[in-house]
């Protein structure tokens, strides 16, 4: 399997990784990805830009250096009603939104997280017409009933993100995202494979996350970034723009 487009990344925007925009797909048009998305983490997350940031990121051409790049951002889920930390203007201004729930960013205060809470956090979530891909959902802390919520999600068109840095730096959210992988994979449920990467090294290996998925025997046909065809029609179905060739 080969994944041929990278769409959670993040440049030095986010005050917490390391490389420009312009390096990042420098590196990527090294790597001969398709597509790249820069998703620098929502206002919410300490260090992260402002509106101001994401609002003017179409400053960036479409295609740069050969790269389709999506303008984007990872949004932080801040309740448990699903809501994310931008605000309808900035997400006007977007094309391509990863929701994450991140410890610093979420609520807790009025609600417990359990597997129900959390089971309803993303219904809520699957609900906003914004969201493009559930960001690394396997995280422990969070953990929801994947059974019945995964193809409610996928209902409404999100896509289900397999994070390559669980296999790096977060190994506690490998067996979630195993199961994950599986319960996709019975219920043709399409996911993505995305980095996070937050420095150019880290971009376009998704060594860890295409083991696993051919080990459980996961259909290549179900991974929307695994060809140019497929993430293509994937941008088109969502009225967005493929490479300028
Ligand atoms: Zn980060
Ligand atoms: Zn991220």
């Amino acid at each position: 399997m080969r994944i041929i487009a990278d769409t959670h990344t993040h440049t030095i925007a986010s005050t917490h990784a390391y490389a420009t925009a312009t390096e990042m797909i420098a590196e990527a048009a090294r790597l001969g990805l398709y597509a790249i998305a820069i998703t620098d983490h929502g206002p919410k997350m300490p260090g992260s830009p402002q509106v101001w940031y994401f609002n003017n990121l179409r400053a960036i051409p479409e295609t740069y250096m050969g790269v389709r790049v999506l303008k984007g951002a990872e949004a932080n889920i801040t309740d448990f009603d699903g809501s994310i930390d931008l605000p309808e203007s900035s997400l006007d201004c977007l094309e391509w939104i990863v929701a994450s729930i991140h410890d610093v960013t979420l609520d807790q205060s009025k609600t417990k997280v359990s597997v129900d809470t959390v089971s309803q956090l993303y219904i809520n979530a699957a609900n906003d017409p914004h969201i493009n891909v559930i960001g690394h959902c396997g995280t422990p802390a969070y953990r929801f009933d994947y059974e019945s919520v995964l193809p409610v999600l996928a209902q409404h068109g999100k896509l289900i993100e397999i994070n390559d840095s669980a296999f790096k730096n977060n190994k506690s959210s490998v067996p979630n995202c195993i199961e994950i992988a599986k319960l996709c994979k019975r219920m043709e449920i399409p996911i993505i494979v995305n980095t996070d990467a937050h420095f150019t090294t880290q971009m376009g290996r998704f060594d860890g996350s295409i083991k696993m998925l051919e080990e459980i025997g996961f259909p290549e046909e179900l991974v929307v970034n695994s060809s140019v065809e497929r993430f293509e029609k994937c941008l088109k179905e969502r009225g967005l723009a493929v490479r300028e060739s």
